[in-house]
């Protein structure tokens, strides 16, 4: 049986943006929340190499170091951060059961900043060349790929802004998008354009990803004539997106049709008592600033809410 640690008010689980600034004004209304880190401290933040957009910091901020900061001044009103991961949740019984890989909690009040991991392409090869040439953070592997030709796939802001910091490493960079026009905004559009390393493979999907030791190939089809052809890669960064990490909660919490979790205005979820903030509940706004003031909001509503129980 696993082991009981101890009783909290708050628990906050997940340690990207939206977590330790939950942490941050749990810690100043008094209520010493307790953090769980998650597998990837600071989160997706984490994985970007400069944040341009977050109020503050007029040259950028790196988004381990945006992550550092919160934590410092979360802990110095005295959050308690924990390094582990959620295995299960009980929000059927009152105090809410929260295990971890090191023990058993229980608490009255949960604020869920779980956010959301990379969108997998769900090819061939895909998995089987994960970390032999497949990679899901320009970040953290670019370094490999120095002065090889690579490709990344996806339309979006983030895989503008990977494809732009992979050139500082490799020879070219092809951005493989399915249509013909970026979902990315403008600013990273003509960065990206008037980069000479980068190039454009429109209206193509990949099919399968090929190689033997390494990758080698992809198999790519063009989505308005369906004509498929294998082009040569020496690697391939995947950029589709997030899916929100709601495993933990399905039967327990309500679920929108777009993968969040469901939360009303003080950002609630179906469960009174449990909140959440952050990508696991955000599914149009997505950016570091606005998970951070969720963050901020879904400790706001806990603490009216742990009032209201002791009245
Ligand atoms: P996103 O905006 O959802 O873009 C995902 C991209 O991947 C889209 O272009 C989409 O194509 C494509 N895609 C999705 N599934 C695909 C599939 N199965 N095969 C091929 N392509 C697929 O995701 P994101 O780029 O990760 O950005 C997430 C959020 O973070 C956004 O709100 C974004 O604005 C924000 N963000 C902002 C910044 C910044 O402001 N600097 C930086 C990074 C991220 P379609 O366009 O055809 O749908």
């Amino acid at each position: 049986m696993m082991e009981f640690v101890e009783h909290r008010q708050v628990m906050v689980l997940g340690g990207g943006p939206a977590g330790f600034t939950a942490a941050l004004y749990t810690a100043r209304a008094d209520l010493k929340p307790l953090l769980v880190t998650g597998m990837t401290l600071y989160g997706q933040a984490s994985q970007t190499h400069l944040i341009e957009n977050f109020p503050g910091f007029p040259k950028g901020v790196g988004g381990t170091e945006l992550g550092q900061l919160i934590e410092e001044q979360a802990r110095h009103f005295g959050a308690e951060v924990v390094f582990d991961v959620v295995t299960s949740v009980n929000l059927e019984q009152r105090p809410f059961e929260v295990c971890l890989s090191s023990g058993k909690y229980t608490a009255d009040c949960l604020i869920i900043c779980m956010g959301a991991d990379s969108r997998r392409l769900d090819v061939p090869g895909e998995r089987e060349f994960t970390g032999k040439g497949v990679s899901f953070c320009a970040t953290c592997d670019g370094w490999f790929f120095k002065d090889k030709d690579i490709h990344i796939v996806g339309g979006g802001d983030s895989a503008l802004e990977e494809a732009l910091f992979l050139t500082r490493f490799a020879r070219s960079v092809t951005i493989i998008h399915r249509r013909d026009a970026l979902r990315a905004g403008a600013i990273l559009e003509n960065r990206a354009r008037n980069n000479p390393k980068v190039k454009f493979l429109w209206n193509a999907v990949v099919k399968e990803i090929l190689g033997s030791e390494k990758i080698e190939e992809l198999l790519v089809e063009d989505t308005v004539t369906g004509e498929q052809k294998r082009i040569s890669t020496e690697g391939v960064f995947v950029s589709i997106g997030h899916n929100p990490n709601t495993t933990l909660f399905e039967g327990q919490l309500k679920i929108t049709p777009a993968g969040t979790l469901d939360v009303d205005r003080q950002l609630q979820t179906s469960v009174e008592g449990v909140f959440a903030a952050g990508e696991i509940a955000d599914p149009y706004f997505k950016q570091v600033v606005t998970s951070a003031g969720m963050g901020a909001a879904a400790a706001i509503s806990a603490t009216k809410y742990l009032e209201n129980l002791e009245k």
